[in-house]
């Protein structure tokens, strides 16, 4: 986790927050490759749970909302809070489900008596701070979601089953954050809930789980590095009938990454009491009115973030690039997933002190800037050069020299078999769609 969260730090990734004022809890930025790989896999993700399916339709609601729908969600109620326990000694606090002996683990002391801590973050809306002005940042981002249940169906002409999707910041007012940006106190989920007729429910709920599993293992998480757990009925969330988190094999140990839930009817239901409304669905062919049941899947989009960089992240001995002596000093390769990948391609003059060369090599930006991520680099050798992009984990490194100006041709390095090949400039861009390289960067390219 070290030589990871330092590569975030140096080349661009991950930036704790405020942090010419020493940083603020558990809050982070990301810089200008981080936002690349985030907004990545916010594509792949959406690619996948709405392109590639036939009935899930998108949402973005907004962070704020009416206090009602967290009285209703049960959010505000013992349903979201954690147990917090200080040291008497040390007045360090901690989440009494995450000790694993009824002391302090930093040193030792006596623990007071568990209370509960709720994670809402309170906010105000208006110019006075008044009870009736008092709202809360979203702790999730799916009741935007149900309070939306009826104007998506009325305005799409959707039919049970269906899906909302939405991808949005969520807030908690985490106890004890850490682990680097597993565990923040704001951070992006992408959720999808799927709307479907109580029968189904296991059905779909299975259904789902071998979906998103499919999802990480086709963007190159190893099979033996993920895994899909039941969560038994006492350490549910409170909307949970049924929970299955799927965890990640970190450095600090097996770790959730997405939970998916069978939310059965308590987020309608209850939105229906409080709201008065009747969020019924109205079933044409069964000639009856019911509350469709919920299956949820539900992943933060800096914690899948962790596990791609952990699974990408090598250390492969000296001599790749030629800037190592020994075999014993190491190279880091970030072997990201290709549409992961923040830069896909680097353009590189052999030379950086002749004109002809250097013209020639910002023309073969310019021709493939449009199509793909791409930067140009001259700073310093050609070794380098190729070592700067392994690390950040650019695809294909293309270098422009001499022959080039002759022959019009460039080589390309391919980061994962380091294999050389000349291609001439005007087969580039069909050589590189041949590879699947993804194009643009922006979130609807
Ligand atoms: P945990 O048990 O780790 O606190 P949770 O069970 O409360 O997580 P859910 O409410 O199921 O998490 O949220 C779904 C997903 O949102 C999680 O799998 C995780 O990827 C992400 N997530 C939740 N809390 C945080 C957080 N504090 N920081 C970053 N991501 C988070």
């Amino acid at each position: 986790m070290n030589q990871i969260t330092s590569l975030c730090k140096r080349r661009g990734f991950v930036f704790p927050s405020s942090e010419i004022y020493s940083g603020f809890g558990s809050c982070y930025d990301f810089g200008p490759l981080g936002v690349e790989l985030k907004n990545n896999i916010k594509k792949a993700w959406w690619k996948e749970m709405l392109q590639n399916q036939e009935d899930v339709v998108g949402l973005d609601a907004s962070i704020l909302m009416s206090a009602k729908v967290w009285q209703a969600s049960g959010h505000l109620t013992a349903g979201f809070a954690d147990e917090l326990v200080d040291c008497k000694k040390c007045h360090h606090r901690f989440r009494k489900d995450f000790l694993e002996k009824n002391k302090c683990p930093d040193c030792g002391g006596e623990l007071t008596e568990a209370r509960k801590f709720n994670l809402m973050m309170k906010t105000f809306v208006g110019p006075v701070e008044d009870e009736a002005a008092q709202t809360y940042l979203r702790a999730e981002t799916c009741q935007g979601i149900y309070v939306n249940f009826l104007n998506v169906l009325n305005s799409s002409r959707q039919k049970i089953p269906f899906g909302i999707a939405q991808i949005g910041k969520a807030f908690r007012n985490e106890i004890t954050p850490g682990n680097f940006i597993f565990r923040m106190r704001e951070f992006e989920q992408m959720e999808m809930q799927w709307f479907c007729e109580p029968k189904q429910a296991d059905k779909f709920f299975d259904f789902w789980k071998e979906q998103r599993i499919k999802w990480y293992l086709g963007l190159g998480i190893k099979k033996e590095n993920i895994r899909a757990i039941e969560v038994p009925e006492k350490e549910r969330a409170h909307y949970a009938k049924k929970q299955i988190d799927i965890e990640y094999k970190f450095a600090f140990g097996w770790k959730e990454i997405e939970g998916i839930h069978n939310r059965g009817d308590w987020d309608l239901s209850n939105h229906a009491k409080h709201s008065r409304q009747d969020l019924r669905y109205f079933d044409e062919a069964a000639k009856e009115k019911y509350f469709p049941h919920i299956i949820e899947t539900s992943v933060g989009v800096e914690r899948s973030f962790l596990a791609f960089l952990c699974e990408a992240y090598q250390e492969v001995e000296g001599g790749r690039t030629k800037t190592t002596k020994s075999k014993k000093e190491k190279e880091i390769v970030l072997k990201l997933h290709q549409d992961l990948a923040p830069i896909k391609i680097i353009v590189l003059p052999l030379v950086k002190n002749k004109l002809k060369i250097v013209k020639k090599a910002r023309e073969v930006w310019q021709l493939l800037k449009p199509w793909f991520v791409c930067q140009y680099d001259d700073a310093g050798s050609i070794g380098r050069r190729y070592r700067r992009g392994d690390e950040i984990g650019v695809l294909y490194a293309i270098t422009i020299d001499f022959e080039t100006l002759e022959q019009e041709d460039v080589t390309i390095r391919d980061r994962d078999t380091m294999k050389q090949e000349r291609i001439k400039i005007k087969e580039l861009i069909e050589f590189l769609k041949s590879k699947s390289v993804m194009g643009d960067s922006r979130l609807s390219g």
